[in-house]
């Protein structure tokens, strides 16, 4: 029986990945979520696990009160999510949170020799170069739950790394493939949360609508499977069921196919390598009839075409890309920017950094900091 720990428990992929675990018999050792102390308390109770962490410390009485009389020691803030990532014990620590915080406690489980399913890119974004040196070095196993980095990773089972000409990573456009900038002025944030063929949390389903996500996933490829920048082809594949492809050096090309369901990348990166039933929808290929591949606009969408600048030119520019971006992105939900302004904000973010070599954690932080700040004054600015 495999032990895990989930952080970011209470979203999309964390409520999935419990969803798997009680189907699959994990134990589940820990929970960790931001301010949701209520489901936080429920998932805690129905699970038996012995360590909770609430990060916004303001929650922790509620989660007290919730939790009375229950052997549950519960903890907050970044020392909390790092004494979860400290544990020993856990064969699994899930990475489902969104932002660049995962990070950290990464490290730490990775210190402690706990292998990481992650979903959480912003971790391999801002930091990959720390987290994959780190993993290996203790030989520590990263399981990517990322529907196209879960597909990569599938494809390349059984193959040899040095053998891959190129990945071929698939892209579903978002809510406004085909659309020009002059068509994207007066989105609302409720156009941009309206994805075509996944459900996900707000954070991410912007990212979609942008495709600041696949620039995220680019530069997550780069570093879980160490290619270069020319060896990745992005792809817009509109139904999201070939989930990404590897060709190899004699021109076959392996792809992974299923109905968009993450789930099945979920269930894969905890029991891996069993294949085991999966309550998805089967896939029919004759009910989609036609899948269609083209090319991105680079053109319309700023942020993918940053993103791959940043990752480029290397150091702390992808923490740059990464940190501008959660910064316009939570002004753009909160209705203090457009959506346009998001692209401009992070491909401005870029052009204003100094790069560096990352060698450390606070290199990242520092570039973090920085573009946030950089976001921060711009729109302050704007409204002037
Ligand atoms: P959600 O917004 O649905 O959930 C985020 C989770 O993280 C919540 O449990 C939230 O807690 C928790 N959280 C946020 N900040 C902190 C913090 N500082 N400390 C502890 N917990 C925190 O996001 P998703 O599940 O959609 O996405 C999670 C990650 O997975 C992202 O990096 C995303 O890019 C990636 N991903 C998601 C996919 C999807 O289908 N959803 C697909 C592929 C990747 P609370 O509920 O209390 O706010
Ligand atoms: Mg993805």
């Amino acid at each position: 029986m495999k032990t895990i720990t989930v952080l970011g428990s209470t979203g999309s992929i964390g409520t999935q990945a419990l969803e798997v675990a009680s189907k699959h018999n994990i134990k589940v050792k820990a929970l960790a979520a931001h301010s949701n102390a209520s489901l936080l308390a429920q998932q805690a109770i129905e699970f038996d696990v012995q360590y909770v962490c609430i990060y916004q410390s303001d929650k922790v009485n509620n989660l007290k009160e919730l939790l009375q009389g229950r052997e549950i020691e519960i903890l907050s803030g970044m020392k909390g999510l790092k004494s979860i990532a400290a544990l020993d014990g856990v064969d699994i620590m899930l990475n489902s949170v969104v932002g660049m915080v995962g990070l950290e406690p990464t490290l730490t489980a990775i210190e402690q020799g706990t292998d990481i399913a992650l979903a959480n890119k912003e971790t391999l974004v801002t930091g990959g170069e720390l987290v994959i040196k780190a993993a290996e070095k203790n030989g520590v196993k990263i399981f990517p739950v990322d529907s196209e980095h879960s597909a990569i990773f599938q494809c390349l089972q059984g193959n040899k790394r040095e053998q891959v000409r190129k990945i071929i990573l698939t892209a579903s456009g978002g809510p406004f493939y085909g659309k020009k900038k002059s068509q994207l002025e007066n989105v609302t944030v409720a156009d941009a949360l309206n994805h075509p063929n996944w459900s996900m949390g707000n954070k991410i389903t912007i990212d979609s609508a942008t495709l600041m996500n696949k620039g995220l996933e680019f530069i997550e490829a780069m570093h879980l499977f160490g290619v270069k920048p020319e060896q990745i082809e992005i792809v817009i594949h509109r139904e999201s069921v070939l989930h990404s492809a590897v060709e190899y050096n004699d021109c076959s090309v392996i792809a992974q196919l299923g109905v968009p369901d993450m789930k099945i990348p979920i269930q894969y990166a905890l029991l891996y390598p069993e294949r085991v039933e999966c309550p998805v929808r089967l896939l029919s290929l004759t009910d989609y009839g036609t899948l269609t591949f083209a090319r991105p606009d680079y053109e319309t969408f700023d942020c993918l075409r940053a993103c791959i600048k940043a990752i480029t030119l290397g150091g702390t520019l992808p923490a740059v890309v990464n940190g501008a971006n959660e910064a316009a992105v939570e002004s753009f939900l909160s209705g203090k920017i457009g959506f346009l302004d998001i692209g401009k904000l992070v491909e401005g973010a870029l052009e204003n950094h100094q790069r560096k070599d990352v060698n450390e954690l606070d290199d990242v932080l520092s570039a973090d900091a920085s573009a946030r700040k950089y976001v921060y004054n711009e729109i302050e600015r704007m409204k002037k």
